[in-house]
């Protein structure tokens, strides 16, 4: 077998023993990105003898060997979140050769861990997308279909752990950007609980919606990152000082007595028959094993899609106005000063990118405040009552991922409406703030895709969302399956 198949608990065995060095574990998956990733483009920067220069010092120290969670393990990160030394372009052209200053504290955790910094992968710009098409840089491709989208934002992790290019990535999740191309790609993508992990140093979207998760190969390796990731940082305000249970250990129990809600609302017209079929399936499965299934609803679901793309745009108008040629990234000189913001802001944000300053500039102008920005922050907080509600009558919630699987690359490039309506499932969840997970659940009949189970829980109810989501694995064989590269 060789090594780059392996998840992280299989590989960690291998590591602990001494059977495998932290060297031989790198090498092995930059052979499977030079024999693979031209067909992909996953990655957008990778420097193979940094790798394995950070992979020869943790060899030196000892330190896979004394139980560190990821001692000797590559993981790959999105190009949003800020690594020492490495470029960070959020694939943006206004980014272009910027070299990060510092560590976000996602990535302190993976190296107090005993990570290795593999690469940075593709994404679209400034994460606002659904199929990395918006990236400046170039397409993903899926694994599965090379003539598809990975789905986004975050599709080049997707991508690299689903086609063992990575053991797993970091991505973030502003409206589904995690959850929706790990169903797309066939891997397990989880996003915590705004305020369980920090910010700081990811690149803000929507900073009342972002948060930083884990795209691995199964569950259980999902809740070893999400052990690493977790916990308080004074440097993100909004992390919360909330103990981090162990979340490996925690797995294992079983749904028996689990009360599962299914929300009538996110069994829609217009979803593809095969994602419900296969839905469905894995409620039955989740009931065999013993959960009771319980119908809930979710009323205001119907406005989600309005409200977030009010409250992100209007927050991105606001976070990307730092970018603006004066700091860093690349700059367009003008007469003056504000001729030189306007020619280097033009130049170098994408269209999708400008459509949402310019959509979330509007929401916020005087004048229209009221009308948009408040009244989708009104509706926001019904959103979230409706999740509290439910919550009252479930442990967890499970709904399809995404209503539809991976589509052809280009097919929704030219209706921007159509590309927002991918987030329908996904996005409700960051507007209330919860936690959920996706996980492989089946594939359509032809062509073969994957189809994402999502599962859903109370705020800091991870342990709950991963024991669900590890029961349900633990009974398929959904997540053993790899795309034929
Ligand atoms: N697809 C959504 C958007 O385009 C979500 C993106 C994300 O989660 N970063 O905004």
């Amino acid at each position: 077998m060789s090594l780059h198949t392996l998840t992280i608990h299989q590989l960690r065995e291998k590591l602990r023993r001494g059977n495998v060095s932290a060297r031989e574990a790198t090498q092995s998956l930059l052979d499977r990105i030079q024999s693979v990733d031209g067909k992909l483009k996953a990655y957008l920067w990778l420097d193979a003898e940094d790798a394995l220069a950070q992979a020869d010092a943790i060899d030196r120290s000892g330190i896979a060997k004394n139980g560190k969670l990821l001692g000797g393990v590559p993981v790959a990160i999105k190009d949003v979140i800020n690594v020492e030394g490495q470029p960070c372009t959020c694939a943006s052209k206004i980014l272009k050769g910027h070299t990060s200053v510092y560590d976000a504290f996602v990535v302190q955790r993976l190296r107090e861990a005993g990570a290795i910094l593999l690469g940075r992968t593709n994404m679209d710009e400034f994460a606002m997308g659904s199929s990395t098409e918006n990236s400046s840089w170039g397409i993903t491709h899926n694994p599965w279909d090379l003539e598809r989208i990975p789905g986004g934002s975050s599709g080049g992790s997707a991508a690299a752990v689903a086609a063992d290019e990575a053991f797993a990535a970091l991505g973030s999740d502003t409206g589904g950007s995690i959850r929706q191309p790990a169903s797309l790609c066939g891997c397990v993508g989880f996003k915590p609980t705004y305020g369980r992990v920090s910010r700081y140093g990811l690149v803000a979207f929507a900073s009342s919606l972002d948060q930083v998760g884990p795209f691995t190969k199964d569950v259980a390796d999902g809740a070893l990152m999400l052990r690493v990731l977790a916990g308080h940082d004074p440097h993100d305000t909004t992390s919360v000082p909330q103990p981090v249970p162990d979340y490996t250990a925690g797995l294992g129990k079983g749904v028996k007595g689990l009360r599962i809600g299914l929300p009538k609302e996110y069994f829609i017209d217009g979803m593809d028959r095969e994602v419900e079929a296969a839905v469905r399936a894995a409620i039955k499965k989740l009931q065999d094993l013993g959960a009771e299934i319980v119908e809930i609803s979710l009323p205001h679901t119907d406005y989600a899609v309005a409200v977030y793309y009010l409250i992100a745009t209007a927050e991105a108008s606001a976070n990307l106005a730092r970018f603006d040629g004066v700091r860093y990234g690349a700059r367009v000189t003008g007469e003056d000063v504000i001729d030189m913001y306007g020619k280097t802001r033009g130049a170098g944000f994408g269209p999708e990118v400008k459509r949402r300053i310019i959509l979330g500039t509007y929401a916020l102008s005087a004048g229209y405040h009221d009308a948009y920005y408040v009244r989708a922050q009104k509706v926001r907080t019904l959103i979230r009552q409706d999740f509290e509600k439910a919550f009252e009558r479930c442990d967890v919630i499970v709904t399809p991922t995404s209503p539809e699987v991976a589509f052809r690359i280009g097919e929704k490039t030219d209706d921007p409406l159509k590309m927002y309506l991918c987030d329908i499932f996904t996005i409700s969840v960051n507007l209330a703030g919860i936690c959920g997970v996706s996980l492989p659940c089946g594939f359509t009949n032809d062509p073969r895709l994957p189809i994402g189970l999502q599962v859903l829980g109370k705020p800091f109810g991870e342990e709950t969302v991963l024991g669900v989501a590890h029961a349900y694995e633990q009974a398929t064989e959904w997540h053993k399956a790899r795309p034929n590269l």
